[in-house]
């Protein structure tokens, strides 16, 4: 069993911690819920820390000029200006935020496909178009290579793996960073190779070759770099081939000992993984126990087989596509 270093997620404040809607309610999250257990959240709600109180009248984004604005119809306010101070504030507070999970489709918080109205006039209703709110555009803008989602999105099976696999690696990462410690790099290079190889061979490679620090640059540009590099690996859900490419090579380590039933069972279940009918940890799940029953130091450390805790593993998924 490995242990796991707690992710630092910044939260819509409205998702299970406070209820500061529009309309003084709260928006139930399921996955919010499970991951409090595991997780450092930092609630927080733009709308209510720039004082427009709760409940309040609901604002929007308005068309103006080449921008948006926020504005609320009932009393005619711009909170533009407001917003973008808050924004810039609380933002740099959040320097070492692993991820955020935000409200869809706020003013504020929504992250993309949020109604941009035509201008402040309240009696025109149809939408001109779709943006981000004015917070999550500025989350999406400052933390480039960050796992930023909504909540909507991460009813996704796909895209919730994606997500806390990327997480607790960034997290885990953090400690390392922290370190300073050269050994507990090339660790972590050892324990995330088949993860990376999944993500992305290219990177991977290239991680592999910052770590061996071959010239024996100084320990910050050698973490800096390879930071930058992890953040473009995980930036990507997996392909589904690349996943079976690994799932095939762990499964290498065992193929003498296997009989040529449990082989075509195994190799049936990447199929059947591969035509979206069952999620990777299924999988890795059966991997795992080869593992169990085989022994391997080298696929047991490896976060692949793992990437986050097993009491987050859950099938539930919104239909809406695989990896969108
Ligand atoms: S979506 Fe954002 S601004 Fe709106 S209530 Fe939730 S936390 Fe507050």
């Amino acid at each position: 069993m490995r242990s796991f270093a707690r992710p630092i997620i910044a939260v819509s404040a409205c998702l299970e911690f406070e209820a500061c809607r529009y309309n003084a309610l709260s928006v139930a999250c399921p996955l919010v819920r499970d991951l409090m257990p595991f997780v450092d959240f930092r609630p927080a709600c733009p709308e209510k820390a720039i004082g427009l109180g709760v409940p309040r009248d609901p604002i929007r984004l308005v068309r103006d000029g080449d921008a948006v604005a926020l504005y609320q119809p009932a009393t005619g306010r711009d909170v533009t200006a407001l917003m973008d101070d808050f924004t810039q504030r609380h933002l740099a507070t959040l320097r070492d935020a692993d991820g955020f999970i935000l409200k869809g489709r706020s003013p504020s918080c929504g992250i993309k496909d949020v109604k941009v109205y035509p201008d402040r006039d309240p009696a025109k209703t149809p939408i001109t178009g779709k943006a981000a709110g004015l917070y999550g555009g500025a989350v999406i803008a400052a933390f480039p290579g960050r796992a930023i989602e909504d909540e909507g999105r991460l009813e996704n099976f796909t895209i919730r793996e994606h997500f806390l696999t990327r997480i607790f690696a960034l997290a885990e990462f953090r400690g390392v960073y922290a370190s300073g410690s050269m050994a507990r790099l090339v660790q972590f290079q050892a324990d995330n190779k088949l993860l990376l190889m999944a993500y992305n061979q290219t990177e991977m490679r290239a991680l592999g070759r910052i770590t061996a620090n071959p010239g024996g640059r100084p320990w910050r540009e050698t973490i800096d770099e390879y930071e930058t590099h992890l953040r473009a690996a995980l930036s990507r859900v997996p392909r589904f081939q690349s996943n079976i490419n690994v799932l095939q090579h762990a499964m290498g380590y065992f193929s003498e000992g296997m009989s040529a039933s449990e082989k075509r069972f195994l190799l049936g279940e990447f199929e059947t993984y591969r035509a979206g009918k069952i999620p990777l940890s299924a999988v890795t799940g059966i991997i795992r126990a080869l593992i169990a029953r085989f022994g391997s130091d080298y696929l047991s450390r490896q976060t692949y087989f793992a990437p986050y805790p097993t009491e987050l593993v859950s099938i539930t998924d919104s239909g809406k596509g695989r990896g969108a």
